[in-house]
């Protein structure tokens, strides 16, 4: 288990000052719901007065509740359970990882995956809307993007600096070569129509230099061509592995799940991949340390719209153990068209609007099944089109899934040393990384990356990843 110093340096990258934090001793404390600083919603372990048992009560916060002793700070809840439960989701079922389906679970979910294959979208979109109504009134995490896990460990890092007397603190910037934030474009091929259209897929995408993933099934649903697996590779793109047959029962049962890991995993060695996603999503991070990958995609941000409800309230990549989770951050595809009913991008660039404020992580997920619609077509070219303006707009970093892991890989490994008076970078890969400082406000922190005078400005062709 990790101390909060370790989670605060892992995430910043940024000196530990050696001030310790203390929390509440496990035979003092009760477990629940409460707040440390305006909304950011904790679920964990508290010796605060009032807990509240569900997420719907008032919430006591407890920021106020801290107390700074000389070397070390002391905190009312334990920080590190309640950054875990944000992140694998345990606040949905009290302390559980979960599979949770809302109203579409036990039997009739069994029974409405075997029908679900001969059912035609618009009979499905209408099951879909009943089982998912509710969750869009759920108040947390909150729809459309959710940042509390990155929200609290933003005011740790604020008591952090406090504790030091300080006012900022340096740290690693998030993003290579100084970009404000970064996106990741990926297709999941659900069907043999999805096969089809993946070169068309690939031709859109490379009108406007976005680099993406295809995420292939690799039994029951189709058969990929190994043609079409070598264009994914000689044209640049990248190949992942989704699931093992998608039939919605990857998570259902522990054994079960190892018999087909050993199978996902023998995939993932023939594709060279690197990534996994699961289908639709389900996941259950307590036996993530099964899957042999670098890095998963199948955690989503806020899963209002998605069949297992939660949401890791993160727009952060993060480790689960060995595996790096590139959370999903903003709606797909099939239920913005088909749940939805929408064909405009507004949600979408509303969307990317806060992850960009919190220099987050866009994961978009288009599916080569539902683009072959004009209409659908057309708003997809439109969201290319406007990551393509944010590039050189805001210098936003498009890479591939694996550029990603790799540069957080890279970034997790390097270190800030203290030499000559200033702080220095330390480590393989420090000449794509940057010194950022995130200084006291009065609600948390805000980040301040300088500018670099010794960097050339670059043009818009060399700011966009390597791709093509
Ligand atoms: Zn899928």
């Amino acid at each position: 288990m990790l101390t909060l110093n370790q989670l605060l340096t892992e995430h910043f990258r940024c000196p530990d000052p050696g001030v310790d934090f203390v929390g509440p001793a496990a035979g003092e404390s009760r477990t629940g719901y409460f707040l440390f600083g305006e909304n950011v919603v904790c679920y964990g372990r508290t010796n605060a007065p009032r807990v509240a048992r569900t997420v719907d009560e008032p919430l006591d916060d407890t920021f106020a509740n801290t107390q700074f002793e000389p070397g070390r700070c002391l905190l009312s809840f334990d920080a590190v359970d309640a950054v875990e439960n944000l992140r694998h989701e345990r606040y949905v079922s009290n302390g559980k990882s979960h599979i949770n389906g809302g109203r579409l679970h036990g039997l009739s979910r069994g029974l409405y995956y075997r029908v679900r294959p001969l059912l035609p979208i618009s009979i499905r979109k209408h099951f879909q809307r009943w089982v998912l109504a509710p969750r869009m009134k759920t108040q947390f995490p909150s729809w459309p993007v959710d940042r509390t896990a990155d929200r609290l460990l933003e005011n740790l890092l604020a008591v952090w600096i406090r504790a030091q007397g300080q006012q900022q603190i340096p740290f690693i910037w998030f993003w290579p070569d100084g970009h404000s934030s970064a996106a990741i474009v990926t297709h999941d091929v659900e069907t043999q129509a999805g096969v089809r259209f993946c070169s068309s897929l690939m031709n859109l995408d490379e009108a406007f230099r976005i680099p993406s993933s295809f995420q292939i099934v690799p039994e029951c649903r189709y058969s990929a061509p190994e043609s079409l697996l070598d264009e994914f590779r000689q044209r640049g793109f990248e190949i992942n592995v989704h699931d093992l047959n998608h039939d919605g029962r990857l998570y259902w049962e522990h054994q079960e799940f190892l018999h087909r890991v050993k199978r996902i995993n023998a995939y993932g060695r023939e594709f060279q991949a690197k990534g996994f996603r699961s289908g639709a999503l389900y996941r259950n991070l307590d036996w993530y340390g099964a899957l042999d990958f670098s890095y998963d995609m199948s955690v989503p941000n806020v899963a209002h719209l998605d069949p297992q409800g939660g949401g890791c309230c993160t727009v952060m990549p993060f480790f689960v153990g060995n595996i790096l989770e590139l959370p999903v951050t903003t709606i797909q595809d099939y239920p913005l068209f088909h749940i939805l009913g929408e064909y405009s991008i507004d949600l979408w660039k509303h969307q990317i609007q806060l992850i960009q404020e919190g220099h987050g992580l866009i994961s978009i997920i288009a599916h080569p099944d539902y683009l072959q619609e004009s209409r659908a077509q057309e708003t997809y070219s439109e969201l290319l089109g406007h990551l393509a303006r944010l590039r050189s707009d805001t210098d936003l970093w498009i890479a591939l899934p694996s550029e990603v892991n790799d540069w957080w890989r890279v970034r997790n490994r390097l270190e800030l040393v203290h030499e000559n008076g200033r702080w220095q970078i330390d480590g393989p890969g420090k000449e794509r990384a940057r010194i950022a400082y995130a200084h006291l406000a009065e609600d948390g922190v805000y980040f301040q990356l300088p500018k670099n005078e010794d960097l050339v400005e670059r043009s818009t062709e060399t700011a966009s990843s390597t791709f093509l």
